[in-house]
C-alpha cells in the first residue's frame, strides 16, 4: 500500500495542494505525518487573527492542534469565521473554563467496567480504541482522552475490553470510536473488528470516525474490502458544514456505502459555524446526495474550553422547528443533548402537542395550523401473538 516516504520536515516543504506531488497528497499516511501543528505551519496557509494567535499560543497546555493538509486546504485564507478554520484553529476563549464545564462532561470515566470500554446503556457499549484523530476539533468532548501522544491503547487493554464483551451477553451493539479508529492501519483495525465480530452475541458493529471529513484518502479499496467481511457493520461520521462535503469526501462516503456499509452522520451544533437552519439544511441535503443519512444533531457538550462554541438549547430547537415539514424527512436528524454526568442522550425538539385530552389531542403542524386527532375507543394495546412468537425457540 503506502510505501514509507522520506520524512524531512522543514518549514519550506510544500503543504499546499498542487505544490505537493499527488503521490504524497493522496497518501493518507503522508497526510497524517504532515499535519499542521504550529503557528509557523498555520501562518503559511491563512492570515491569522490576533485571537487565533493567542489561541495557538495557549493550546500546548490545553488541547493539541493537528490538521491534515487536506482539511487545511478547505480553510478560507482571509476569513477567520470560516467554518473549517473555526473547527480546528483555537482562539483565546479556549483557555477559559466556564461554569459547569467539565473535563469529562459525560461522566464516561465512571462508567468504565473494563479498559477502553464505556458501558452506559443496557444493550451497547463504546469501545475507545485509540487516542489519535486525523484532526483535533476545538469542540471535542473527549479532549481529555484524545491527542495525548498519538499512542494506540495497549493491546492488553484491548484484549481485556474484548474479554468484557465476551462475558457481557447484554451487549448487542459495539461502537468502536476513540480517537479515530480509521487512523489505525488496516491490519490493526481488522484485528479489532474481527475480535469484536467473534463475540457471538454482538449483532452490529459501528465505527465512529471523522476520517471521511478530514482524511478521505484513507478510505481505500483495501480498507473497504476488509470491512465488508464483518457485516453487519455501520459507519457514523461527523460532518458539520456543507463546505466539508467535497468531491474527495463524497468519494470516501460512496466507497464505504458501496461496500454495503450504511452511513450515518452525527453533527455538533457549533455557534457561528453551523448554527443556522439554512446551513444545516444545505449540509443535510448534501449528505443525502452522498448517501449519508443524518442521524444526530448534538447540542454541544459542556467540555472545558468550549463555551464559546456552544449554542443556547433554544437555538437548536428553533432550527429543528424551521426544518421540520419543510425539508424531506430523510434529511432530518434527531436533536439530542447528551446529559452531563452520565445521564445519556436524550432527544429534544419542538413540541407539536398543544393539548392532550382524553378523547382528542390538539396538535399543530409545521405551518402552525391546529389539527385535532381523535383517539380510538379501545385502549388495550397488548399483542396476543407475542406469547406465541416470543415463546417459540425455533426463532
Ligand atoms: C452515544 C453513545 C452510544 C450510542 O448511542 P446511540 O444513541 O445508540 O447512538 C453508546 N454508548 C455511549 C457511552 C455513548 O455515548
Ligand atoms: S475527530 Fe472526534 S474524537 Fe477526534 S478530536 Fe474531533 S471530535 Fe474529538
Amino acid at each position: 500500500m503506502s510505501s514509507p516516504l522520506p520524512i524531512a520536515r522543514s518549514p519550506v516543504e510544500p503543504l499546499l495542494r498542487g505544490e505537493v506531488p499527488d503521490a504524497h497528497w493522496n497518501d493518507w499516511r503522508w497526510q497524517l505525518r504532515r499535519r499542521l501543528t504550529s503557528l509557523a505551519d498555520l501562518e503559511r496557509l491563512v492570515r491569522l487573527t490576533d485571537d487565533e494567535r493567542a489561541g495557538i499560543a495557549a493550546a500546548p497546555g490545553l488541547f493539541r492542534i493537528g490538521i491534515t493538509p487536506y482539511y487545511a486546504s478547505l480553510m478560507d485564507r482571509d476569513h477567520a469565521s470560516c467554518p473549517v478554520r473555526m473547527q480546528v484553529i483555537p482562539v483565546a476563549a479556549e483557555a477559559r473554563v466556564s461554569d459547569g464545564e467539565r473535563v469529562d462532561p459525560l461522566g464516561e470515566d465512571a462508567l468504565s467496567p473494563a479498559p477502553a470500554i464505556v458501558h452506559r446503556y443496557p444493550d451497547r457499549v463504546l469501545l475507545l480504541a485509540l487516542d489519535r484523530c486525523a484532526v483535533y476539533c476545538r469542540h471535542c468532548n473527549r479532549r481529555r482522552l484524545v491527542g495525548q501522544d498519538d499512542g494506540v491503547i495497549p493491546k492488553q487493554d484491548l484484549e481485556r475490553a474484548i474479554e468484557y464483551l465476551h462475558r457481557t451477553p447484554a451487549v448487542k451493539d459495539v461502537l468502536i470510536s476513540g480517537g479515530d479508529p480509521l487512523t489505525l492501519s488496516t491490519e490493526k483495525l481488522e484485528w479489532l473488528v474481527s475480535s469484536v465480530r467473534a463475540v457471538p452475541h454482538v449483532e452490529i458493529i459501528r465505527l465512529g470516525t471523522r476520517v471521511p471529513v478530514a482524511l478521505p484518502m484513507r478510505i481505500d479499496d483495501q480498507l473497504c474490502a476488509m470491512l465488508r467481511r464483518y457485516h453487519p457493520l455501520y459507519v457514523n461520521t461527523h460532518f458539520n458544514h456543507p463546505k466539508e462535503v467535497t468531491p474527495e469526501a463524497r468519494a470516501a462516503c460512496e466507497r464505504l456505502v458501496d461496500a454495503g456499509i450504511p452511513m450515518g452522520n452525527q453533527s455538533v451544533l457549533l455557534r457561528g459555524v453551523n448554527s443556522s437552519a439554512r446551513i444545516l439544511e444545505e449540509l443535510f441535503r448534501a449528505l443525502l446526495r452522498v448517501r449519508v443519512r443524518p442521524y444526530y444533531l448534538f447540542q454541544g457538550d459542556p467540555a472545558q474550553g468550549t463555551d464559546h462554541l456552544r449554542t443556547p438549547v433554544g437555538a437548536g430547537v428553533e432550527i429543528m422547528e424551521q426544518l421540520q415539514g419543510r425539508v424531506t424527512g430523510m434529511a432530518l436528524p434527531r436533536l439530542v443533548i447528551d446529559a452531563p454526568g452520565g445521564g445519556g442522550k436524550l432527544p429534544i425538539g419542538p413540541n407539536y402537542v398543544l393539548a392532550w385530552g382524553v378523547d382528542r389531542l390538539k396538535l399543530r403542524n409545521y405551518e402552525g395550523r391546529v389539527v385535532e386527532y381523535p383517539e380510538p375507543a379501545e385502549r388495550d394495546c397488548a399483542c396476543p401473538y407475542d406469547a406465541v412468537w416470543l415463546g417459540d425457540d425455533r426463532r
